[in-house]
């Protein structure tokens, strides 16, 4: 199948695009810079144009700024992964909002002028715009694949957290907008892939300890030692899925299942704690111990059941049936690659 995926040079991306080559599809993916393009491109050498080529799109919060690079022959899935995940911006609107929401909308427009071939788009979205803040301690709240954050775009002063949580959450209604609009003339289905925070090893060829994706960068802090006197806690944020489960969910939701067309895939593994972190990473890799808390610090422990949200993604299991990769697993294979990187 030919497939168009944004943002390849990221986190999770490069596991999609890892897998998809694999699978023995047809990639064209995004980057910003001919840097990123050539780490790609060396990375697999073997592949000819057609069956990996990359273009350059500066910034995808420009009006048009994917109008060339859909014109693909043949393309039949596009995958948008491409959006700021970081709590760094200095103007939340400008910096997070506009490339998420204007990225999202200008890749639906460029594929209804230039792609017709084109029957289903997959949008990276987040659990980040299914939860609710003010509820994030609440038991009587079950998040599902019907929740939606009812953030709005006068709260993104309020903390960094909450304007990244915007930007998701006006992307990915703009995007169902777009497609439920008959004006619009989308002739695709859409799907969105919503994942908690994502832990799970780094893809060696564009990652360094320095630059390390936002998910991540907790376990980069906790192997130097950071967490000794406690691990921190991690307000609202309980639940987790590893890399290589989220970029399988693009591509079954993407490429495999015809019938996830319409839906909101909430692809989670379950609860998790960076307090569960911390033991694992004890246990095993016991070079690191003096870098730890001890066993019986219970700082950023798991909320007691009556103190914290609920969940409920049945639906999302049933259409994909994914055997969800373990946070032993997951943390594990994450410090291995971090080892790696010289950790
Ligand atoms: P990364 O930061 O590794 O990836 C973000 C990608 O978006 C990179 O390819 C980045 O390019 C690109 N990008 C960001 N801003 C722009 C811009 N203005 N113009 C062009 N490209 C841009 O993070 P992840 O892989 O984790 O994130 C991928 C997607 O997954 C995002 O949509 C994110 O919101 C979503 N997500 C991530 C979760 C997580 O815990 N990791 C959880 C839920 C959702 P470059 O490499 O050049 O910086």
């Amino acid at each position: 199948t030919k497939v168009l995926l944004t943002g390849g040079s990221g986190f999770i991306a490069a596991h999609i695009l890892d897998q998809l080559l694999k699978k023995g599809h047809s990639i064209v993916t995004t980057v910003r810079s001919e840097e990123k393009a050539k780490k790609i491109r060396e990375a697999y050498p073997d592949k000819t144009q057609d069956q990996l080529a990359i273009v350059i799109v500066p910034d995808i919060a420009q009006p048009g700024a994917f109008d060339e690079a859909v014109k693909i022959p043949g393309l039949e899935v596009v995958l948008h992964t491409a959006s700021p995940f970081h709590f760094k911006a200095k103007d939340p609107k400008t910096e997070l909002i506009d490339p998420a929401v204007n990225g999202t909308t200008g890749i639906l427009k460029a594929i209804v002028k230039s792609a017709p071939s084109v029957r289903r788009v997959v949008i990276t979205s987040s659990f980040a715009a299914i939860m609710d803040e003010a509820h994030l301690s609440d038991p009587n709240v079950t998040y599902t694949e019907k929740s939606w954050n009812p953030v709005t775009i006068d709260e993104i002063h309020r903390s960094p957290a909450t304007a990244y949580r915007a930007s998701k959450t006006l992307a990915e209604k703009a995007a169902w907008e777009f497609v439920n609009n008959k004006a619009n003339g989308a002739k695709f289905d859409l799907v969105t892939v919503n994942p908690p925070i994502v832990f799970g090893p780094v893809i060696h060829y564009l990652s360094s300890l320095e630059s390390i994706n936002t998910s991540n960068e907790r376990l980069v802090q906790l192997a130097q030692g950071h967490w000794k006197n406690g691990a921190p806690p991690s307000p609202g944020a309980y639940l987790y899925v590893d890399v290589r489960d989220v970029a399988a969910a693009h591509i079954k939701g993407g490429l495999e299942i015809p019938e996830a067309g319409g839906h909101r895939l909430f692809t989670t593994a379950g609860y998790y704690s960076n307090k569960e972190i911390a033991d694992i990473v004890r246990k095993n890799f016991p070079e690191y111990s003096d870098r730890l808390p001890a066993e019986d610090n219970h700082a950023g422990a798991l909320p007691p059941k009556d103190q914290r949200y609920g969940f409920d993604n049945s639906e999302t299991k049933k259409l994909l049936g994914i055997e969800w990769i373990t946070l032993e697993k997951s943390i594990t294979d994450t410090i291995k690659s971090l080892k790696a990187l010289g950790a």
